[in-house]
């Protein structure tokens, strides 16, 4: 059971952050190096979530196909994309303004309301997919919970994000849940600093070279990526090869054998 978090009680989290409350791992610290906390993104690393945007694009050209081609449509709706992040953050409902202010563009501000409905509606929808587990998601998760404490840390809407934790069934194996604005490495010292010994002492892993890997690594840490064959153009950063702190995993079945590599 999820209950709000309460002084003294580990673990915690904080504004978004729920807290699990009953187990704590032991930490056991063999060396000042030992690993003490793991860390889980969550879209396309432990469940689906591109592909519902890629539905949702697909829509969305055949709704203005008479105005623009699909791939000038999707060049049109990634530039709004990424004009609007500062403004909107990363989600579902950024992602909705971003398509109406490009159905508004692409028709020289001449978009019916109807359209501008559907839109709406389709975003909605989104809202609303089912949660679907990648493969291995759960027993990852409880495979580096016996050793290490193990955060969930994810961007995106907050609402959305709760709501497809509560879905996942995954939520009780975690020790704490931290739901940000953005990765970035500050975002990372902080989170690893409040639920473990620090940066140094953690591994991030996840789909997103971007967001997952490149700022744990530059915050000190494991960064490891573990690829989704869908990614947000958004996303995409080139690998740090070659760096002693960076490893690719096939997938999630192999990450119990990559921490007790790493120790
Ligand atoms: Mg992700």
């Amino acid at each position: 059971m999820w209950r709000p978090c309460e002084k003294g009680a580990r673990p915690c989290i904080i504004v978004s952050i729920v807290c699990k409350g009953c187990f704590v791992p032991m930490i056991t610290a063999q060396s000042d190096t030992h690993l003490t906390t793991i860390g889980f993104d969550a879209d396309d690393t432990l469940w689906h979530n591109e592909r519902f945007f890629r539905m949702t694009q697909q829509r969305f050209a055949e709704l203005l196909s008479d105005h623009a081609e699909t791939a000038d449509l999707d060049d049109r709706l990634l530039e709004a994309e990424r004009r609007n992040l500062g403004h909107y953050g990363f989600g579902i409902k950024g992602f909705v303004l971003s398509m109406i202010e490009t159905a508004i563009e692409v028709t020289e501000q001449r978009v019916p309301a109807s359209v501008i409905a559907e839109i709406l509606a389709i975003g909605r929808e989104m809202l609303r997919h089912p949660i679907e587990l990648l493969p291995h998601a759960r027993a990852a998760v409880e495979a580096a919970a016996e050793t290490h404490r193990v955060i969930l840390i994810t961007k995106g809407d907050l609402l959305d994000q709760e709501r497809k934790l509560a879905q996942s069934g995954l939520g009780e194996l975690f020790d704490a849940v931290e739901i940000v604005s953005d990765k970035t490495p500050d975002a990372y010292l902080q989170i690893f600093a409040r639920h473990g010994a620090g940066a140094a002492r953690g591994l991030m892993l996840g789909n997103s070279m971007k967001s997952d890997v490149l700022p744990m690594i530059e915050a000190g840490g494991w960064g490891i990526h573990v690829p989704f064959h869908m990614e947000w153009d958004l996303e995409k950063a080139e690998a740090p090869e070659g760096h002693p702190r960076f490893r690719v995993l096939g997938d999630l079945g192999g990450l119990r054998a990559l921490i007790d590599e790493i120790g």
